[in-house]
């Protein structure tokens, strides 16, 4: 009898097991969604092992998942034929936390906390195995990995602080490989170990899980059974005793016990877009990237020709983590499979670019080879013409939001993500034509909702050639600085860049349909009015007025000019044509200081 060996949890796993059973204990079912997901990630990177080791799937096992109930014992048994784990991989796995479900959980957990919000969100996020105690007094994971030829068990109890690992030895449990989790039940939640109960779950919470999962259930047929005809009845009806004997029959119900397919395994992205419900476009979005909120919008489409995948697109409601942190390019937030396997969804810049990494969703190509590695999605050209298609098409997204009749629609996502875009502005200029009508800036003419170039275009008077902005710190001294006053004073609209970036993505974008952008605190502004006449008189009226405020200034000013740009303040200070404009000299000394 090989060795049982004790192990104490990592000290913040029992924290996390304290936390899920005393905060999701209205919400246990999800302990089963959890499960399901691992099975699924389980042969999700077996199928991905087996591209490049087909050895590994050579086991005459399909790639499945069985969930089998014994509902007068009060015990369920999830058995997946997926990756499984080493022993190592099972200390390392359920006894510390280093997961990222987990970690959101965690996070979320202590935000509620804070700001005494309700509990409620918590049951969407993805918290792992550990909620399996939510529902059983008893877990036990016996498992086999294709890296080691034993099978091992993992063995914990509810509130305890240890587990133990031993190796498998009941030729009953031992399977090929993958994972075989048996939960028993609490007293109070055996219900959960009814066939039809287990089947209304699967059915709800797994929807989108590509492996066939099948249940254990009960099942029946009818059929004819031939009844011996009753002797006293046959002596009865004597007159036909000639005849045949008629054979009687009735019918009966055989019962039996077999696996049943309950959840649909065509994933949503092959299916006919004309067929897919908002609905359903949601909840996959909601269950594939742990969201709680429903996107603003999504995308279904095919290309074909040059390169053929399939692909589901979204922009979600908020972005990630507080809209302040602007690119983290690590978010996960494509998925890429090959034929339908799943091939990875850490990427960095090869899909998408960095500042569109808030836009999720999948992508499937049947162009690429499976064992597709990063080197290779790095050079490819194929990747290069999927990266373009999918950047256009979440444009179109955008822009559609942009154009919606709801209004608050797009200034929800702009408060959201227009800071990725005006990084677009820097970092993307093929894309400048696609990025610029999306813009919204506040202006002279509108403090409170922002307006886009379009609108701003369309209030551009006749004799106005370009395109007319300040940058400030607020709105409020955008408002009361002297230069807008000649443009106040002839109704040109100008934009307050209040943002920090604003600056700079404009100083890029540099025109918007051929009209320039300009910068009204800039030496030269030529407001097109000029009067040379004027200017000349005016200058030899004050030349020597300027000569000498240039002498008391010395070095501190660059020179001191008669300008036509002021209506009723004495004088105002400009920034070089080819400097820092003042806002920027601003920015850049609280960066180095
Ligand atoms: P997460 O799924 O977010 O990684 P979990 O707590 O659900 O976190 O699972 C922890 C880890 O345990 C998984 O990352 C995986 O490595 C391992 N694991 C859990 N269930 C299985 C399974 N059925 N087969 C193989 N490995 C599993
Ligand atoms: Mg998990």
């Amino acid at each position: 009898e090989p060795p049982v060996q004790k192990y104490e949890y990592q000290a913040e796993v029992s924290r996390l097991m304290d936390l899920i059973v005393n905060s999701l204990y209205s919400n246990k079912e999800v302990f089963l969604r959890e499960l399901i997901s691992n099975a699924s990630d389980a042969l999700d990177k077996l199928r991905f092992l087996g591209v490049t080791e087909p050895h590994l799937l050579k086991d005459a096992v399909d790639l499945d998942i069985r969930i089998q109930t014994d509902k007068d014992n009060g015990i369920i048994t999830i058995i997946d034929s997926g990756i499984g784990m080493t022993r190592q991989e099972l200390i390392d796995c359920l006894g510390t936390i280093a997961q990222s479900g987990t970690a959101k959980f965690l996070k979320a957990m202590k935000e509620s906390k804070d700001s005494g919000s309700d509990n409620n969100l918590i049951g969407q996020f993805g918290v792992g195995f550990y909620s399996a105690f939510l529902v059983a007094d008893k877990v036990v994971v016996s498992t086999k990995s294709p890296k080691s030829d034993k099978q091992y068990v993992w063995e914990g109890e509810v509130n305890a602080s240890s587990y133990t690992v031993r190796e498998e030895t009941d030729p009953e449990k031992l399977i090929p490989r993958g994972t075989r989790l048996t939960l028993y039940l609490k007293r109070d939640e055996k219900g959960f170990a009814h066939p039809e109960r287990i089947q209304k779950l699967v059915k709800n919470y797994s929807q989108f899980v590509s492996f066939p999962i099948y249940t254990w259930q009960e099942k029946g047929y009818t059929k004819e059974v031939e009844v011996e005809d009753d002797p006293a009845e046959a002596k009865k009806d004597g007159e036909d005793e000639k005849s045949e004997k008629k054979k009687k029959t009735k019918t009966v119900v055989e019962r039996y016990w077999d696996w049943e397919l309950t959840n649909e395994t065509q994933p949503i992205w092959l299916r006919n877009p004309k067929e897919v419900t908002t609905e359903e476009y949601n909840e996959f979005y909601k269950k594939t990237f742990n969201e709680y909120l429903e996107p603003l919008a999504s995308s279904h489409f095919t290309t074909e020709g040059e390169v053929e995948f399939r692909s589901i697109l979204y922009v979600p409601a908020v972005a990630p983590m507080g809209k302040d942190d602007v690119v983290n390019p690590k978010t996960k937030n494509i998925r890429l499979y090959v034929k339908r396997v799943f091939i990875s969804d850490d990427f960095d810049g090869e899909l998408f670019p960095r500042y569109l990494s808030f836009v999720k969703g999948v992508v499937d190509s049947i162009d690429l080879p499976l064992n597709v590695s990063r080197e290779i999605l790095q050079e490819s050209r194929i990747v290069r013409i999927i990266r373009k298609r999918l950047v256009r098409k979440a444009f179109d997204m955008i822009l559609g939001i942009s154009m919606s009749e709801n209004r608050e629609d797009y200034e929800k996502f702009w408060d959201n993500f227009g800071k990725h875009l005006k990084l677009g502005c820097i970092e993307d200029r093929e894309n400048h034509k696609r990025i610029a009508p999306l813009l919204r800036f506040f202006s002279s003419q509108s403090e409170d909702d922002m307006i886009s170039l379009d609108e701003y275009l369309e209030n551009m008077k006749p004799e106005q050639k370009d395109i007319y902005y300040i940058a400030a710190d607020s709105v409020t001294s955008a408002r009361n600085t002297p230069f807008l006053e000649r443009l106040v004073e002839k109704d040109f609209e100008v934009l307050f860049l209040v943002d920090p970036i604003d600056e700079i993505a404009i100083q890029n974008l540099k025109s918007y349909k051929e009209k320039n952008f300009v910068d009204i605190s800039k030496e030269d502004l030529d407001l097109g009015d000029k009067n040379e006449e004027k200017e000349k008189e005016m200058k030899q009226e004050f030349g020597a007025t300027c000569d000498w405020i240039k002498k008391r200034l010395g070095d501190k000013v660059a020179g001191v000019q008669i300008s036509n740009r002021l209506s009723s303040s004495p004088c105002v200070l400009v920034s070089g044509k080819f400097g820092w404009s003042a806002n920027m000299e601003r920015l850049m000394k609280s960066q180095t200081v």
